[in-house]
């Protein structure tokens, strides 16, 4: 057994690799996209996508080239989209690492097959508001990479958008649209092999949103994008458990005012254990008062505000000592408290708990070959 780090976030490979191949079942898509962008939410990008690629995961989502070198030059092989691009982006490092590139605009079409890039993806808004094509631009961005792919310039392998989650008739409607920038690329006599619009929370619960390939990145990391309804639910276990040791504990008598700001005070007589994980750390500093802990066993709640570098927990007459450990969020099944308790307890989503964990963390990864 390794030792634990004073601050750990522990990634469960297995767990990821078993998240993929459960949602390949449940899916039943030809493609599987595994999205890894971020440092794969936070549990380590190369890790991360070697353990979906084990579980079934044929694709890999990326924003950009400098997301995808690590993978590249981690030896896997396996295709990549990057699809967030800055007008510098010259796109020969992409074309270096043999990524396929998301494209929205002509410029963006330009320099892909100026860098000779092999493949793209074209992408279409549909009503997200963000990149992709808007509709009075698909003919002639479509036209255009019909045109480049006939002289021998980037081959069109995809095409795609991103849903809104916005309720059942905007998906629809942005559904609808996706079919006839579908029918327009026809049109221009393009035939992409893939097309692809689906995220986890579209993809669990809409089938018509399948299609071709599915984008999956909360799913892959055992995590529930519906608020009320666990990962269990779907088959999937969380990968990632955080904790810190416990570095001082005190007794304290009643009234005790704690941390910045008094914004709590001891009931009672009591014993306060310090975390040393603070809002630098990624601990949001919103749960201050309310985020869960889990002590030997026991649950605790946050006392008072969460600072820069660490926190108090009051545990009573809990016989917590020195070197025990915290668990801030982790597997339910195991008696931990979840990431999605932590977004509730801060006002955000789970997403934002996992992403967001500062460099001071140290993983360590448990399961798997990585
Ligand atoms: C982040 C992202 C995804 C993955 O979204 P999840 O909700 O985590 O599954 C898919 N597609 C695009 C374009 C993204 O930016």
């Amino acid at each position: 057994m390794n030792s634990r780090a004073l601050r750990e976030a522990r990634i469960d490979q297995n767990a990821i690799s078993a998240n993929v191949a459960a949602l390949r079942t449940l899916l039943g898509t030809p493609h599987f996209m595994a999205v890894v962008k971020a440092n794969g939410y936070g549990h380590g990008a190369v890790a991360s996508a070697r353990a979906a690629v084990e579980g079934g995961a044929d694709w890999l989502g990326v924003i950009d080239s400098k997301e995808a070198a690590p993978l590249r030059e981690a030896g896997i092989t396996a295709p990549i989209l990057t699809w967030l691009h800055g007008r510098s982006d010259t796109f020969l490092e992409a074309a270096a690492l043999d990524l396929d590139v998301g494209v929205s605009t002509i410029d963006e079409l330009d320099r892909a097959a100026r860098a000779r890039v092999r493949h793209i993806h074209i992408k279409v808004d549909t009503g997200l508001g963000r990149n992709g094509a808007e509709e009075s631009h698909w003919s002639e961005v479509l036209d255009r990479a019909g045109t480049l792919e006939r002289s021998g310039g980037p081959i069109v392998r995809g095409i795609f958008s991103h849903l809104a989650n916005a309720g059942d008739e905007a998906d629809a409607a942005q559904l609808a649209a996706f079919d006839r920038a579908r029918q327009l690329a026809a049109s221009a006599g393009l035939t992409p092999e893939i097309a692809h619009i689906a995220a986890t929370q579209a993809a669990l619960t809409r089938p018509e949103s399948r299609l071709d390939l599915v984008r999956i990145g909360l799913g892959c990391y055992g995590l529930s994008p519906f608020p009320g309804i666990g990962p269990e639910v779907f088959g999937l276990r969380p990968a990632m458990e955080l904790s810190a040791e416990v570095v001082s504990v005190k007794r304290v008598p009643a009234g005790s005012g704690v941390s910045y700001g008094h914004r709590y005070r001891t009931k009672r007589e009591t014993t306060l254990a310090l975390i040393p994980l603070g809002y630098s750390d990624g601990i949001p500093r919103h749960a201050s008062n309310s985020g869960p802990v889990l002590i030997n066993g026991e649950r605790f709640t946050v006392a008072g505000a969460i600072a820069m570098d660490q926190f108090v927990v009051d545990v009573g007459d809990s016989p917590v000592a020195v070197g025990d450990r915290a668990i801030l969020f982790g597997d339910p099944a195991s008696g931990a408290p979840s990431a999605t308790e932590w977004a509730d307890a801060a006002g955000t989503i789970n997403y934002e708990i996992i992403a967001r964990l500062g460099s001071r963390v140290e993983y360590r990864s448990v399961g798997g070959g990585a």
